[in-house]
Parts: C-alpha cells; structure tokens; sequence
C-alpha cells in the first residue's frame, strides 16, 4: 500500500472510531473530515501521529486541535452548503479546510504572521479555493468582511465576544470556547436572535487562549519556531 492509501485508511479508522463511534452523526462532517488530508497540516516529523486523537504541535507556540474537536465544532455550526463562515484561529489550516467543504465561503483569520503563511499555502496546494487567510486580531471586526452565517472561534475567549455575535446574520452561529470561572474551559454556542442570543452549553473543552490585542507585541511572546 502507498503512503497516501495509507493515510486513507487512517483517517476513515478516525471517523468511525473517534467521531461516530463517539456520538458524532452529521454525515456531510464525518464526509469533510474522511476526505480532507489531516497530515499535510502538520509538521512533517508528526505525520505518523495525524489520524491519533489528540492536538499536536505546528509552531509558534500553538496547535492543530484533534479530530473530534474539528468535527464538533463543525457540527454545532450546523452548515447546509451555502452559507459563509468566518473561523478564528486558522493555526495551521485544516478546519478551514474541513469548513470549506461544508458550506460556500470561507474567511479565517490568524494573528500570528508565519501560520497565516504557511496555512495559505497548503490550503491553496490542496485546491480550497474558497478560503481567504487574513493575518490579523481576529477580535476586531474586519472592514467590508460580514455578516456571517457561522463564526468558529478555535481558541480560548476570556469573556463573551460580543464583536464577533454582532457580525453574525439573523440566526446566524457562533461557536466558542470560554473560560470558566474557578478553570476550564466549556464549549458554547450562541445563535443570533432579535432580542438575545440563544445560548446553548456543549462539552467541556481544552484550546489555546485567544489573545487580543496588537499584533507586533503578539508575534514576539510567540516566537517563530
Ligand atoms: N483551527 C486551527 C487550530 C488553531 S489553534 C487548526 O485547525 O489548526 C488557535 C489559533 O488561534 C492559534 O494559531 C493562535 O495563534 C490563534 N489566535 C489566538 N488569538 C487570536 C486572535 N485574536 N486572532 C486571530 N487568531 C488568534
């Protein structure tokens, strides 16, 4: 067997093993995460351990969350096809290309300058011509971008984000991991409705924090690596 069939076979034993084997049933998620190449995202020493359940590094700090963590979040934004997405935290590129296969635009944001890069350049190798990486505080709203259908936030937020609800469409969702009070972190969604959100609790969770503010300050507490 080739090394791509390989890989193949690894990651159709990730669906059914980590995602509906535990509880996850969308099938145009389970189908996006079948296909989508989980080992070009991640530094070429780790792409032994891609299809493993678990985040692994990709540099500067920060990390490629696991499968299932992907697929959840995917599937909390409940997508049909034609909607656009806004993600948060594009790290090293892989649920913006889960998400690209889910519905018709995709805008994801990442501060930290070498990951945008880099991310960029998988995705466009893997022909996901519906992404644009943006390098920037993804907490500010971006000029001429919104509103949005789904906003994904895949690190941590200290508080509600109130900018990112206000760029979503009437009913529109936002998915967001946020700190507890007391440690942890819990999963959430919100759904833009005309009064206030309504707000669901989903699983307890582990992501990088989001960090706010500018982004020179950002890229020297990071570092390159
Ligand atoms: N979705 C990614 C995992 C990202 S890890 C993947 O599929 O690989 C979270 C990312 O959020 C990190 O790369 C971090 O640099 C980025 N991040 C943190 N705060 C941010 C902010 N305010 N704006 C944009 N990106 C941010």
């Amino acid at each position: 067997m080739n090394q791509e069939a390989g890989y193949r076979v690894a990651r159709a034993r990730m669906v059914s093993e980590q995602l509906r084997g535990a509880g996850l049933a969308d099938p145009r998620v389970l189908g996006a995460m079948r296909d989508v190449p989980r080992h070009r995202f991640v530094p070429k020493l780790l792409r032994h351990r891609a299809y493993q359940p678990c985040a692994l590094p990709i540099g500067s700090g920060q990390t490629i969350s696991q499968p299932f963590t992907v697929a959840l979040t995917c599937a909390l934004l409940e997508l049909k096809g034609d909607e656009s997405a806004l993600e948060i935290g594009t790290g090293s590129g892989y649920q913006a290309a889960v998400l690209s296969r889910l519905c018709a635009q995709v805008l994801t944001i990442e501060r930290v300058e070498p990951l945008a890069r880099r991310a960029a350049i998988v995705l466009a190798e893997l022909d996901h011509a519906n992404v644009t990486v943006l390098c920037a505080d993804g907490c500010e709203p971006v000029s001429g971008q919104g509103p949005f259908d789904a906003i994904v936030v895949t690190a941590c937020a200290d508080r509600f984000p109130d900018t990112l609800y206000r760029q979503l469409r009437a009913g529109g969702r936002l998915v967001v991991p946020l700190a507890q009070t007391g440690g942890g972190q819990t999963l959430y969604r919100f759904t833009r409705e005309p009064r206030q959100p309504r707000i669901e609790r989903s699983l307890d969770c582990r992501f990088v924090p989001l960090v706010r503010g500018p982004l020179a300050r950002a890229a020297a507490e990071t570092g390159e690596d």
